[in-house]
């Protein structure tokens, strides 16, 4: 579920080599060889970070990092700088980068760098969703209400997960066919039966409901 990763480099070698190493490291990453290349994909496709080296074809790193920021792009940046001089690494971090890398670096470098960039981008956001006395710690699957624990089947995960995400916004029952069954709900019921089990579960022993229907809507989690 993590985002993949951009890497805009026009050095095939080292593109190649990256992303192959970031693969081996569990992490999904694309290649754009060019700087228009590069702001075509990241407005097509969300991404979780960009490896972005400077010297590109058509048009530089530094132009594409400042482009991303006046758009108002968050995305998380590390630079590739070729060159070993202050001016290049302040021209990057003034246009945006958050971090910067001069080549030759090690892959093992690199990767660092982008998993303390990320943790720093999405950490808290990506790990443990809250919602009142209700958390779901997504790297270890469990949920606790009041520090209770809470056993879930993973349709019903499924569902509590969409809806902590998107508290306190309603969640349409189309959203959720699609996410859980692709459209396609084994029978009529299906989903239905599943939020009942998981009002059984959140809400049942407790005093306060979190979960909440909004006939013809959804349903939504709120405190
Ligand atoms: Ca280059």
């Amino acid at each position: 579920m993590a985002l993949p990763i951009l890497i805009v480099e026009d050095n095939a070698d080292i593109a190649g080599n990256i992303r192959a190493y970031l693969q081996m490291n569990g992490r999904e990453a694309e290649i754009a060889s060019d700087g228009l290349q590069a702001l075509e994909r990241l407005s097509n496709k969300i991404y979780g970070l960009c490896v972005l080296d400077i010297g590109l074809p058509l048009m530089d790193g530094i132009t594409v990092c400042k482009r991303l920021r006046a758009q108002g792009s968050a995305l998380p940046i590390i630079m590739l700088t070729a060159r070993d001089s202050i001016d290049d690494r302040v021209i990057g971090l003034e246009a945006g980068a958050d971090d910067y890398l001069i080549k030759p670096f090690a892959l093992r470098e690199l990767l660092a760098r982008i998993e303390a960039l990320m943790r720093r981008a999405y950490g808290n956001r990506e790990q443990t969703l809250k919602v009142a006395d209700l958390t779901f710690d997504l790297q270890q699957t469990q949920v606790l209400r009041s520090g209770v624990p809470i056993k879930l089947n993973p349709t019903c995960l499924t569902i509590l997960k969409e809806l902590m995400l998107q508290s306190p916004s309603i969640v349409s029952r189309n959203r959720l066919d699609h996410l859980l069954w692709s459209g396609e709900a084994p029978t009529s019921d299906s989903l239905r039966a599943n939020i009942y089990l998981l009002r059984q579960a959140i809400d049942k022993p407790f005093e306060k409901k979190l979960i909440h229907t909004h006939p013809g809507l959804g349903w939504s989690i709120r405190s």
